[in-house]
């Protein structure tokens, strides 16, 4: 099979295809992504009404530059995937309407794609892991432990109860005064930073469970900065290093004692397959790799994080979760609606009310 992807859930436009190489294992053709960045750097964060103006005008020409690089025409292809949620609606309303553009035009099979089982199944594309594995998805909009059972199975054994880890970092570097996406720029001042001069929580560290939280790193930023610019009269370039230092250890001790309990978890039911994968922006920290790596190793588990390019928002892991639908026959129709919200551990065909 030869997948067309589309994905505009969030800040990116992309397309991608994707070609069935073996049962396990797919081969990417072309992945075209045509970030926002500039565009919304100005108002400190994505704004969802230029977000969506954008994909509605850079869609048509990520398709075609996929196409071409792929050397491939849209008469080749054997599906065309698009993320039909969760996501800003706009943007995911803009792809959904190109793709059953494209699906009415050409006669190709329309697949609606859960944006999160694409981050989940982008194991498979890269290392071609069998099922099950266990799956922590850290992006700038979500946080959880999901074991992947099957295409569309997923179960889902914790998540934050309030902000993702990269919103933490975004607003930590707003705080700062430090440039956005704030991860990378978080992480290169916590280089130079001494992380315990700041005691930052450990939020949640005493529940036994699997859920997380964020959003008091950033309230106890907040006091410090306040209180050490109050009595300096402003922040030294050191004393920001020590907070971005001080925030990412908490974040990197938080997420590694976290995954150590889910991996736990997860073992006690699935001991023959001790794989855990990362997917989604977050994972692109290096700290917080070596950490959950760490974690893994003491378990005696494998570790697998995907190249950055397939960590981030990309159509690529898209066209490969259709691929994984369309192969288990289920399609949609033009009925097929663009979904705000789309938790992953429920069916995909029953939230959508029209899988075939
Ligand atoms: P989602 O995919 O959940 O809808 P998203 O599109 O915002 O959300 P991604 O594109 O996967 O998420 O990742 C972007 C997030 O990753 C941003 O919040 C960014 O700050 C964060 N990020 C990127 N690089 C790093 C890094 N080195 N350290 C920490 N966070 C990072
Ligand atoms: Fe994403």
């Amino acid at each position: 099979f030869t997948i067309l992807g589309l994905e505009s859930s969030c800040d990116d436009t992309a397309a991608a295809v994707v070609r069935q190489t073996d049962d396990e294992a797919a081969e990417i053709l072309a992945s075209v992504v045509h970030g926002q960045t500039e565009l919304h750097s100005a108002f400190g964060g994505v704004v969802p009404e230029i977000a969506a103006r954008a994909h509605a005008e850079k869609l048509d020409v990520c398709v075609m530059q996929a196409l071409e690089k792929s050397g491939l025409s849209l008469s080749d292809v054997d599906a065309i995937a698009v993320t039909a949620g969760p996501g800003l609606i706009g943007g995911v309303m803009s792809g959904v309407m190109c793709a059953k553009g494209l699906s009415a035009a050409t006669g190709k099979p329309l697949v609606g794609v859960n944006h999160l089982a694409g981050h989940a199944l982008t194991p498979r594309l890269t290392d071609g892991v069998a099922f099950p594995y266990l799956m922590l998805l850290v992006s700038g909009g979500h946080c959880q432990y999901l074991v992947s059972h099957g295409p569309e199975e997923f179960t889902r054994l914790g998540g934050t109860i309030d902000d993702a880890p990269g919103e933490a970092f975004d607003k930590t570097a707003r705080l700062l005064g430090l440039p956005q996406p704030g991860g990378p720029s978080v992480e290169a001042e916590a280089k130079n930073g001494d992380p315990k001069r700041f005691r930052f929580p450990r939020p949640l560290l005493d529940r036994p469970d699997c859920d997380l939280s964020f959003s008091g790193l950033k309230t106890a930023l907040m006091r410090m900065r306040d209180q050490v610019a109050g009595e300096k009269g402003g922040l030294t370039r050191q004393d920001r290093a020590d907070l971005c230092a001080g925030f990412q250890q908490a974040v990197v001790d938080t997420l590694a004692e976290k995954t150590r309990r889910a991996l736990k978890l997860y073992l006690e039911h699935d001991p023959t397959q001790p794989t855990v994968a990362v997917a989604g922006g977050v994972a692109a920290n290096t700290a917080i790799r070596t950490a959950l790596q760490e974690v893994c190793a003491e378990a005696g588990a494998e570790f697998l994080a995907p190249p950055l390019a397939l960590c981030t928002d990309n159509a690529a892991m898209i066209a490969y979760a259709g691929m994984e639908r369309f192969k288990l026959g289920k399609t949609d129709g033009m009925d097929l609606t663009a979904r705000p919200r789309w938790p992953l551990d429920q069916s995909a065909p029953a939230m959508l009310g029209s899988g075939k």
